[in-house]
């Protein structure tokens, strides 16, 4: 898969929110924000998939220092849009 603008692959790197299930690719930084997972685990993702994260992981939050960043709103709006394991059914 080509890197449009060297960001980039579905078979490359992502960010660490990216699901090993999810072939969607990220979204801007890869270090966008900062997620708390269910078990207390910290995981910095790109916008997309930290969302998809939210959605995904009952127990996960946005890291408290993201509240400062003027996208976790956005995150958190984008993450009540989708349902859990949004790439199970081709979202
Ligand atoms: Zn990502």
């Amino acid at each position: 898969m080509e890197k449009p603008d060297g960001g980039w692959s579905l078979h490359g790197p992502r960010c660490a929110a990216a699901d090993a299930k999810d072939p969607t690719p990220c979204q801007g930084p890869s270090t966008a924000v900062t997620v708390v997972d269910g078990t207390g685990r910290e995981v910095t993702g790109c916008r997309w998939h930290s969302a998809r994260l939210l959605a995904s992981d009952g127990g996960a939050r946005l890291h408290p220092m993201a509240g400062l960043l003027p996208c976790a709103v956005d995150i958190y709006c984008h993450a009540g849009d989708l349902p859990p394991f949004a790439w199970q059914v081709g979202r």
